[in-house]
C-alpha cells in the first residue's frame, strides 16, 4: 500500500516541525470504518490449556493486539476473548479453579464477544450431551463431543460460510464436536453435511473446527469485526467504560 515517500529533508529543525505521522490504522478502509482504530482493541486468548499460540499468531496477522489470559483480572484488559481448542474437561475445571468462568460469564452478558473453537464451542454451550462437566453455558444449544466418531476423528473439509463469502473455508476438524438442538435465536453459519459446525448467538461465535490452523484469516476477521463493533466509538481503551 502506498506509504508516502515524499517527506522532504527530515533533518534538523524541519523534522521537529513535521506533523505527527498518521498511523495506517487510522486511515479509512473497509475494515476501519466503524469503531476504534485497530491499535485500540485487545483480544485475549484463554491460555490455561490448549492450542493458544496459533490464535495469537492469527490475531497478530490480522493486526490486532492479543494477550494470553490466565487469571480473571487479565480479562479487564481485553475487548474480546478467544477460547481455543484443547480438552474441554480440563479447561472447564481450570477456569472454575481460577475464577475465570464467573468473570467470563459476567463480561459475556455485558456484551464482550467470545470466539470458542472446538473445546471453546463445547464450553460455550448450555448443554453437553451425556456430561455434567464444567462449562460457561452461554449459548442456547447442545453439543456432542468427539461427535464425528473415532475413524474420522481428524479430517479437513471445505465449508461454505455465507457471512465470509466465497471461496469455501477449509475446516480442520480435530476430535471435533457439532451442535444439535439449536435454539431458534442461534444463527447457523455453516454445516458440514447436515452437521452444524459454526454458529453465532449475538456476541458469541462457536466453531467446531480450528480456523487458526489454516492460512485463512477470514473467521478471525469476522470475529474481530464483532469485537470492533462491540467497543464504544468514543476513543476509549478501557473495555469496562
Ligand atoms: N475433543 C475435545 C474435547 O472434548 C475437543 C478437541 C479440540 O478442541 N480439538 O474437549
Amino acid at each position: 500500500m502506498g506509504v508516502s515517500t515524499k517527506i522532504k529533508s527530515p533533518s534538523g529543525d524541519a523534522s521537529q516541525k513535521r506533523k505527527p505521522e498518521i498511523r495506517p490504522a487510522f486511515r479509512t478502509g473497509p475494515r476501519q470504518r466503524r469503531g476504534n482504530p485497530k491499535s485500540e482493541i485487545v483480544i485475549g486468548v484463554l491460555a490455561v490449556q490448549g492450542a493458544v499460540e496459533k490464535h495469537i499468531l492469527m490475531l497478530e496477522r490480522c493486526g490486532v493486539r492479543s494477550i494470553r489470559v490466565r487469571f480473571a483480572e487479565e480479562l479487564d484488559a481485553v475487548h474480546g476473548l478467544v477460547i481455543p481448542g484443547g480438552e474441554s474437561t480440563t479447561v472447564g475445571k481450570l477456569m472454575a479453579r481460577y475464577g475465570l468462568d464467573k468473570k467470563i460469564i459476567e463480561r459475556a452478558r455485558a456484551g464482550m464477544p467470545i470466539l470458542g473453537t472446538c473445546t471453546g464451542m463445547i464450553l460455550l454451550a448450555k448443554k453437553i450431551a451425556g456430561s455434567e462437566q464444567h462449562r460457561l453455558g452461554l449459548m442456547d444449544l447442545t453439543v456432542l463431543r468427539n461427535a464425528f466418531g473415532r475413524q474420522v476423528d481428524s479430517f479437513e473439509a471445505d465449508l461454505d460460510v455465507d457471512v465470509i463469502g466465497p471461496p469455501p473455508f477449509r475446516g480442520v476438524f480435530i476430535r471435533a464436536p457439532y451442535a444439535v438442538d439449536v435454539n431458534r435465536k442461534v444463527e447457523v453459519l455453516a454445516r458440514y453435511g447436515d452437521k452444524i459446525v459454526l454458529l453465532r448467538e449475538g456476541n458469541l461465535l462457536a466453531c467446531a473446527f480450528h480456523p487458526e490452523l489454516t492460512d485463512d484469516t477470514r473467521i478471525h476477521e469476522y470475529f474481530i469485526g464483532m469485537v470492533r463493533r462491540s467497543v464504544p466509538t468514543k476513543r476509549s481503551s478501557n473495555p469496562r467504560d
